[in-house]
């Protein structure tokens, strides 16, 4: 099935890395134009080249996510240039792991300002322009731990849950803007974050995933490509999870 992409211009943040890589390979063959955000200039400049380098339309631009004044800024950037911003990707994540009595006040506010009140600066900073344009495609990066909760991830099980609160309401406020609003809930798979888990964890975490393997960026990226495309335009408000059938 080929899908149908309008001339869009796409924002995905963590996108100089694991899924968000993937995500914004995936909107830059299907025909968009890609901003390739991250926190390292590094990372998503080499993700910029790589879809450059294929003939494809992408730049990069570092800032910090979980500071507001530097999405906002992010956001003037983008839509002076463009003049338009059709798709956010809120991906950008990171996690600071510890039991809930164990954890420190640091560690909890760095998770729920990176992947949850980011989310809320990003769409606060580029959804009047998305308004303007009577169309738009909101996605957040949410999580399996998010849905189940998880032993030592009281932070991010928040922050994931959060976002799909948030992505509900982002769907209801916005669709009579024809923006539609959605969360993908990954459950493991193969990036940087999960390869700095214990191997003890992996081996146990494969025991209980029906499919009895990690997923791959890829799998994520389909689903988001679908569902910023004009076909996947009649599904909003959803949370989508792709995770080898782990939690049925
Ligand atoms: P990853 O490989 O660790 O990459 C994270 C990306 O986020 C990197 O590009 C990083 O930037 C960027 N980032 C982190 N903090 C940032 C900040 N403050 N400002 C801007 N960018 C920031 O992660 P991943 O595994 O691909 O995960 C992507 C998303 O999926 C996350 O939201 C994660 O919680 C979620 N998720 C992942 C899994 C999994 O199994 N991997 C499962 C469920 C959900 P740099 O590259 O510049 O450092």
């Amino acid at each position: 099935m080929n899908l149908t992409f309008n001339n869009r211009v796409a924002f995905v943040s963590g996108a100089g890395r694991g899924i968000g890589r993937a995500i914004a390979l995936q909107l830059a063959q299907a025909g968009c134009k890609v901003v390739c955000a991250s926190k390292n200039i590094e990372s998503c400049g080499k993700v910029a080249d790589e879809i450059s380098s294929m003939g494809l339309q992408a730049e990069a631009l570092a800032l910090d996510v979980s500071k507001s004044e530097e999405v906002k800024a992010a956001a003037e950037k983008v839509v002076d240039k463009y003049g338009q911003l059709d798709i956010l990707v809120n991906n950008a994540g990171i996690t600071r792991d510890n039991l809930m009595l164990r954890m420190s006040e640091e560690e909890w506010d760095a998770v729920i300002s990176t992947n949850l009140s980011s989310a809320f600066y990003t769409v606060k900073y580029f959804a009047r322009t998305m308004m303007g344009g009577r169309w738009g495609r909101i996605i957040n990066i949410s999580s399996i731990s998010g849905v189940m909760g998880n032993a030592g991830q009281a932070n991010y099980s928040a922050a994931k849950a959060g976002l799909i609160g948030y992505t509900k309401t982002l769907a209801r406020e916005l669709a009579s803007r024809n923006i539609t609003a959605n969360a993908i809930a990954p459950g493991f798979i193969e990036t940087d974050m999960t390869s700095a888990l214990p191997r003890a964890i992996v081996e146990k975490a494969r025991e209980v995933i029906p499919l009895k393997r990690f997923g791959k960026p890829e799998d994520i990226a389909g689903i988001c490509t679908y569902l910023c495309s004009e076909e996947g335009g009649y599904i909003t408000g959803q949370v989508i999870s792709v995770n080898g059938g782990m939690g049925m």
